[in-house]
């Protein structure tokens, strides 16, 4: 039996593990945080992406963590209405829920919190402990995230560039503001491109908001909690009611500031016998929606691979070639909202959602 280590325990790691689970294959994860520490946002998961969870986690126990969007409303910053589409099985789930979640079939025993793994200097592909120890495995299953330090010590040519694009994200509890936005999920756009701020629900009382800035046009020096308060509250100051009301309204305890960034181009999905899954594998753009669902859907692929094939290489050729032609497709959709996003809204094309379809 192969022995197989997994580092890191975000959605890829602990989605990966609990497949692994499924087939009863035995694997010991490693993750930098400590256990207590879940802080994140929140998760726009689209019908495919449930289907995919809901193989791992009880489907009622997820639901009620979560919430359907019905609706998504396209508004200006003044408030006016531009358009509306019906949202089929959108579900929206904060990323501490979801961790949760993942984290409940994985015995203790299996997990080690607090280490962090690094590759090793002297012998190109093997990878230690913080404390000096070898990982020992088999078979090493990378979810390192996307700025994945492994990744970079196998593929040291790789280019990571700052996408134009920052975002603020927050989640309030606040009954009020969650029961008047009921199950719409709202999206206002400044007319002249570049900036949004949008609202949903995730539980009867908390919501998640977030802004998303062109940063040529919108400079973020700080990311203190006060700074972002301060900064979100004149840059809004003369928008909506709606709006400037739930910046002014809102606590900034668990707001935080992302700077998005993504490969110029995709590295393989594996080398000897290490691969990537997740935002290890492949960093998203936020507009594409797609971060979650194509985690899930790398850890079941890897995992029927492993299963079916005797040989890893195998293996890991047929992940890669049956995950990487929609990654490029998300990848290049994500670059086209992206793109959308810095324009005016009255040069935005009809496909508003902010959600990348294979
Ligand atoms: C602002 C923003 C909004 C987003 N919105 C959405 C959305 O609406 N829908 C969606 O599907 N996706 C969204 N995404 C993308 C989504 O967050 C990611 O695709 C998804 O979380 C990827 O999970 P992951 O497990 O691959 O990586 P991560 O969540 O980054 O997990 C990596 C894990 O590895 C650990 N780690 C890192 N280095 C080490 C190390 N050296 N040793 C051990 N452990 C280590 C980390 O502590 C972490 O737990 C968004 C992303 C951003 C930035």
């Amino acid at each position: 039996m192969n022995k197989i280590a997994v580092v890191g325990a975000g959605i890829s790691g602990l989605s990966m593990a609990n497949y692994l689970e499924k087939h009863n294959i035995d694997y010991h994860i490693y993750e930098r945080r400590k256990k207590e520490d879940l802080a994140g946002h929140g998760f726009l998961i689209p019908q495919e992406g449930i289907e995919y969870l809901t193989q791992i986690i009880d489907r009622s126990l997820l639901f009620a963590h979560g919430s359907f969007l019905k609706k998504y409303i396209q508004y200006s910053h003044t408030g006016k209405k531009l358009a509306e589409k019906d949202l089929s099985n959108v579900f929206a789930i904060s990323r501490h829920a979801l961790i949760q979640l993942l984290s409940e079939k994985i015995c203790p025993e299996k997990i080690t919190y607090n280490a962090t793994v690094i590759p090793c200097e002297t012998e190109k592909g093997k990878l230690k402990n913080a404390d000096g120890t070898d990982i020992e495995a088999d078979i090493t299953i990378v979810s390192d995230g996307s700025k994945s330090r492994i990744r970079r010590s196998l593929f040291k040519d790789e280019k990571m560039r700052q996408v134009r694009e920052n975002e603020v994200v927050n989640i309030i509890t606040d009954k009020e503001i969650a029961s008047s936005i009921e199950n719409d999920f709202m999206k206002f756009h400044h007319d002249q491109g570049g900036l949004t701020f949008g609202i949903l629900k995730l539980s009867h009382d908390t919501i998640l908001w977030y802004s998303q800035f062109d940063n040529e046009k919108y400079k973020i020096n700080e990311c203190t909690a006060d700074h972002l308060k301060n900064y979100m509250l004149d840059v809004f100051a003369d928008w909506c009611p709606l709006v400037s009301s739930i910046i002014k309204k809102s606590s900034y305890k668990n707001v935080h500031l992302w700077c998005v960034y993504e490969l110029e181009n995709l590295n393989p999905f594996y080398k000897n016998n290490t691969v990537f899954i997740g935002d290890a594998a492949h960093p998203l753009i936020p507009f594409t929606s797609q971060g979650v669902t194509s985690a899930l859907k790398d850890s079941y692929t890897l995992t029927k691979y492993l299963v079916e094939e005797t040989d890893i290489t195998a293996a890991f050729y047929k992940y890669e070639s049956e995950r990487k032609p929609e990654i490029e497709t998300h990848i290049h959709n994500g670059r086209i909202l992206l793109n959308q996003f810095l324009l005016p809204t009255d040069q935005q094309t009809d496909n508003i959602l902010p959600i990348s379809y294979k």
